[in-house]
């Protein structure tokens, strides 16, 4: 049997779940499918999110804040040279993404919007009437409007433009350090330079003042350029000598925004 939904929703991360809080206010109705069977896991993220942002759109992140930063100091490739760009004001929060997710999940909930944990979309389709067709494992559904909010997955992108996407994507690594060293903790830092990182840069972004998120993003083997960094950079392997991995993340990073015209038939 086919279930007829008002808005279908793919992917419960940030996009998805403020797309259906936004939706909710203005009255429709979304049901949000989400693969992972608890929201904000598996996490792949330093977490840095904007204040203005946030407040933008009227969010404010409760219980899952672990830092606050006023700006950023960013090193040349040799290391030998940095820029300091700071304001008095904090301009992002560190948060926890798993409870930022869990938080957008209890809001979303609170504004009647349906999220179906364990809930992988395996194929979407465009029919002649006019309906999108989701089919998960259990269920078959329609909806006239359907929101991709899948991620760096791209899967369902793929079945619908095929595999020739423009964008490009490239492998991330993150660590969660204990016993850094010389960090300023209102201040993340960025690394560039393609000895560190090839195609994007390295962050270390604090959480106190002995805690901290080593993570990069690179074309190539990212545990190689990882390591490298850790123990060869100038500047941030002296911070870092001492440092024990606590967590590792990994993930993928969209680095090349468009994907041309992707929207039309009640599709976004
Ligand atoms: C190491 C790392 C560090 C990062 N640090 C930052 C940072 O500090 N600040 C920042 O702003 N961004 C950061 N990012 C990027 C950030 O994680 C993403 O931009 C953000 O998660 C995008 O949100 P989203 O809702 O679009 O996608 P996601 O958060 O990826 O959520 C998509 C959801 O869709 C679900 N899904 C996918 N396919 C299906 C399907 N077929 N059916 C059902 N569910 C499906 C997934 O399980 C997932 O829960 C980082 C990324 C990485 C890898």
């Amino acid at each position: 049997m086919t279930r007829d939904l008002e808005v279908a929703v793919i992917g419960a991360g940030p996009i998805g779940l403020i797309f259906s809080i936004e939706l909710a206010k203005q009255g429709y109705l979304s049901t949000v499918f989400e693969e992972d069977k608890t929201i904000g896991r598996p996490c792949h993220c330093a977490g840095i999110l904007s204040v203005s942002g946030l407040s933008r759109l009227g969010i404010k992140p409760k219980n899952c804040v672990e830092n606050r930063l006023r700006g950023a100091v960013i090193y040349s490739p040799s290391g030998e040279y940095s820029i300091y760009v700071k304001r008095e004001e904090y301009q992002a929060y560190v948060v926890n993404r798993e409870k930022f997710d869990q938080y957008l999940y209890d809001v979303a909930v609170s504004q009647d919007v349906r999220v179906l944990t364990n809930s992988k979309v395996l194929r979407v389709r465009f029919g002649n009437d006019g309906f999108w067709r989701l089919e998960t494992r259990d269920r078959n559904y329609r909806s006239k409007v359907l929101v991709n909010a899948e991620g760096a997955g791209r899967n369902i992108v793929k079945q619908l433009l095929g595999d020739n996407i423009k964008q490009k994507i490239i492998p991330a690594l993150q660590y969660d350090v204990r016993g850094a060293k010389d960090l300023e903790v209102d201040t993340t830092e960025i690394y560039l330079g393609s000895s560190w990182s090839n195609g994007f840069f390295v962050w270390i972004t604090p959480l106190d003042d002995d805690r901290a998120r080593v993570g990069l993003a690179t074309r190539g083997n990212p545990l190689e350029y990882m390591k490298h960094f850790m123990s060869k950079h100038p500047i941030a392997s002296r911070k870092l000598s001492r440092a024990k991995i606590e967590k590792t993340y990994g993930g993928r990073i969209i680095i090349s925004g468009d994907i041309g015209r992707f929207s039309g038939n009640g599709f976004l």
